[in-house]
């Protein structure tokens, strides 16, 4: 009889974990003229939704004018919000919304351009560690690169953010052990994107996964640029991706199994700190990509 109670419990229990997906908000719309967030949002729901973990909303910002001045998004009912936008300024409530969010251990997951929004919010750039464009410069920060086998911070003046062509380029992974990382092939090419590069921020409390070097030859800053990682601020944890550059008739950058895969590790470990995930079973390789379209994502 108790055997019986406990299979029942532990049942349940199974099934209350099975049935208990992980809340994500992603936050999207036109906030800028050079990315398409009609093509980029649609890979990051089905990303999210092949792997069968999360629930997602995607929440829509209002156009530029009263609506949008008025708009708060409700962060404190998910666990945690994917910013697919970029825009210069934000309402006060939502700003003290988003970082109480993150303060009380709301995770964030910054996309390619979500790192160039609000160059002047100082709790938005220590929570991001490192962005680019929108007038940044020495004033927000050190430049941060991989150089001879450890990080450097280069207060160098001169501007934030910069990119060379659309082109493929080697990810290598600099953290084999992280949740987020742990298993994935250590070096694999991925699809035409604009390598970010000549980031500066704050760089507090970031720790790289991933980086990636950035040809002079393809107008590249011939560095090796962080292209994913984790940063921390209060009891949120934070996941950056440089990677996603879309337009109106190509999504490659979102179409590779290699970003797909990292992203959406990366949002369950900045949801929950942890990474259930199964490994892929194909990946791209040193030489090759692979990408899974759209319709292969359902
Ligand atoms: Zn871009």
């Amino acid at each position: 009889m108790k055997l019986k109670v406990l299979f029942v419990a532990l049942l349940s229990l199974q099934m209350g974990l099975q049935a208990k997906p992980i809340k994500v908000m992603l936050l999207t719309g036109k906030t800028d003229n050079y990315h398409r967030w009609e093509v980029t949002s649609p890979y990051l729901k089905a990303t999210l939704d092949h792997q069968k973990v999360f629930a997602t909303d995607v929440v829509l910002l209002p156009p530029p004018g009263k609506a949008f001045d008025e708009f708060v998004p409700e962060f404190s009912k998910y666990q945690v919000v994917v910013l697919d936008i970029n825009m210069p300024e934000w309402n006060e409530k939502a700003k003290t919304a988003f970082v109480n969010f993150v303060q009380k251990g709301g995770g964030v997951v910054v996309v390619h351009e979500a790192n160039n929004a609000f160059q002047d919010w100082k709790e938005f750039n220590q929570i991001i560690a490192l962005g680019g464009w929108g007038n940044r410069n020495e004033k927000d920060g050190p430049y941060y690169y991989w150089k001879e086998g450890k990080y450097v911070k280069d207060y160098t003046p001169g501007p934030g953010g910069a990119h060379g062509q659309r082109v493929p380029f080697v990810i290598n992974i600099r953290d084999t052990e992280h949740p987020i990382t742990k298993g994935l092939p250590t070096k694999w090419l991925h699809q035409n994107d604009e390598l970010y590069g000549n980031l500066r921020g704050p760089a507090e409390n970031i720790h790289v996964l991933a980086t990636a070097f950035s040809t002079k030859e393809t107008g590249g800053t011939g560095k090796e640029e962080p292209v994913f990682f984790t940063v921390t601020y209060g009891k949120g944890r934070v996941f950056q991706t440089v990677m996603g550059h879309t337009g109106d008739d190509y999504a490659d950058s979102v179409e590779d199994v290699g970003f797909q895969v990292t992203f959406a590790r990366g949002v369950e470990w900045a949801a929950t700190g942890k990474v259930k995930q199964e490994l892929p079973t194909e990946f791209p390789t040193e030489t090759t990509v692979l990408l899974r379209k759209l319709d292969q994502l359902k």
